[in-house]
């Protein structure tokens, strides 16, 4: 008689709240992952983020071999992989940590339901963000739709609890069913390893996030996101280490829960625009347009390193993803959702309720988004933000020289996207 734990975007054994629940029961704890074909099938064989995934993983493994236990691993689709693990074993309870995504609430309520049906009983648990769902609303008790009075109620709610509690799995470790399950290679789940790899996070200069983070040459970022995408670290730690350090900080962790629970109330954000009046815009969408925004060959020094940053490391300075977004809803008039897919498909930090979020803001569609008629000139943010020009040269070598020419004068694009929003905007 077992227990599972079900890892899924949380590939950690400290402070991991369904771990720890599962370690506190009664039975013995296999802990299971399972690679899903659904997600898997539309990946190229050489995605970085299952390299990374499969790294996490071995890295758990190896920590629970110390304790005589081992990581389950399977692949296939979820619902037959349920199917062959009731035959294999006899399970008392299934424990999880909740995932928030479309896709993902659609899976686990056909597991649950399908365990239910075994007389299994599962138990999801809040590990991801701080606050989900109904535990930050308006007064009325609708969702925010705006950040800023949704960051002081989640900053009043926090104060409250402050520091949010932890959960030390550590101490429960040996309480993991006894077992040396073969740990598949990279190949043997179908794929191979990429040189493009995740970075280790850094918060040493967090300090003085505030006055740095703005400068893609400075590079004084924390490169936590692909690590908190996959749950390589616990956002309960990282919000009571960072609530003492620094608040800029602190408010940028606030933005991911705002954008994840934008996503659990109005999944439409996917597909849709936020605001609905703004489905009328003519988009241009020109494929040869889109094709040099995503190599990187508008002309414009900024778009054009920051499109080969993301290109060549699978990371793009969030100041400079602000620059290209724009450019590409506004000067190219191309619909948002053409940039969403690209990064999706290109970022190791891709998080669809991040990544729909800020596209829907670039491009002036979105919940709190900026107005339409902000155009960024790509021209001034490179001097305001890279004046020495450090960060263009370290992506586009050839700068020096000679850049060739804008693909679309500025002044020309900023005056037909504000005619064509305005045309499109329905009253
Ligand atoms: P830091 O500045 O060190 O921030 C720390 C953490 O705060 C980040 O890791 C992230 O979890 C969170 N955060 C920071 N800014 C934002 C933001 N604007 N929205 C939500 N969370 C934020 N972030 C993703 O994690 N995945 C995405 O797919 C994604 N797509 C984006 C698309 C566009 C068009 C834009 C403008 C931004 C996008 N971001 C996305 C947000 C932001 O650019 C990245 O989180 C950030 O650059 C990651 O680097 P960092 O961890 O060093 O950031």
């Amino acid at each position: 008689e077992v227990s599972l734990f079900w890892f899924r975007r949380d590939l950690r054994l400290e402070d991991n709240a369904g771990l720890y629940f599962a370690l506190e029961s009664k039975y013995p704890v296999i802990p299971l992952f399972i690679f899903d074909e659904d997600i898997l099938d539309s990946l190229p064989k050489n995605d970085a983020r299952v390299g990374f995934i499969h790294e996490c993983l071995s890295n758990i493994n190896i920590n629970l071999n110390t304790f005589g236990s081992s990581l389950l691993i399977k692949k296939g689709k979820t619902q037959e992989i349920w199917k062959q693990l009731i035959e294999e074993y006899t399970i008392k309870a299934v424990f999880y940590n909740k995932d928030y995504e479309p896709y993902a609430i659609s899976r686990d309520l056909a597991v649950a339901e399908f365990l239910a049906s075994k007389n299994i009983a599962s138990f999801p648990y809040k590990d991801q963000v701080i606050f989900e769902e109904l535990e930050i609303t308006k007064a009325d008790g609708l969702p925010y739709t705006v950040y800023t009075p949704y960051k002081n109620k989640w900053l009043e709610k926090y104060t409250l609890n402050k520091p949010v509690k932890e959960y030390n799995c550590e101490v429960l470790l040996s309480n993991f069913y006894k077992s040396d399950y073969i740990f598949p290679t990279l190949e043997q789940i179908g794929f191979e390893e990429n040189t493009i790899k995740v970075k280790p996070h850094n918060l040493t200069q967090i300090s003085n996030y505030q006055e740095t983070r703005d400068f893609p040459a400075m590079d004084t970022t924390s490169y936590l996101s692909p690590h908190l995408r996959f749950g390589t670290v616990s956002i309960r730690k990282l919000v009571n280490w960072a609530a003492n350090k620094n608040q800029v900080f602190l408010s940028e962790l606030i933005w991911r829960e705002f954008f994840m629970q934008i996503l659990f109330y109005f999944p439409k954000v996917v597909s849709h625009n936020f605001k609905s009046a703004y489905d009328g815009i003519q988009w241009r969408n020109n494929e040869d347009d889109f094709k040099r925004w995503c190599t990187g060959t508008t002309g414009y020094p900024m778009v054009d390193a920051g499109m080969r940053q993301l290109n060549e490391t699978g990371y793009m300075h969030n100041r400079v993803r602000m620059v290209v977004a724009s450019f590409l809803c506004k000067h190219l008039l191309i619909n948002w959702q053409w940039g969403e897919a690209y990064f999706a498909e290109k970022l190791l930090d891709y998080e669809l309720s991040a990544n729909v979020g800020n596209w829907q803001w670039a491009a002036g569609t979105g919940c709190d988004a900026a107005p339409y008629f902000r155009v960024f000139n790509p021209e001034i943010q490179l001097k305001k933000f890279d004046e020495k020009g450090i960060y263009i040269r370290k992506w586009i070598p050839e700068f020096d020289l000679g850049y060739g020419e804008p693909m679309v004068e500025h002044a020309f694009a900023r005056d037909r996207a504000i005619a064509t929003y305005k045309a499109g905007i329905l009253k």
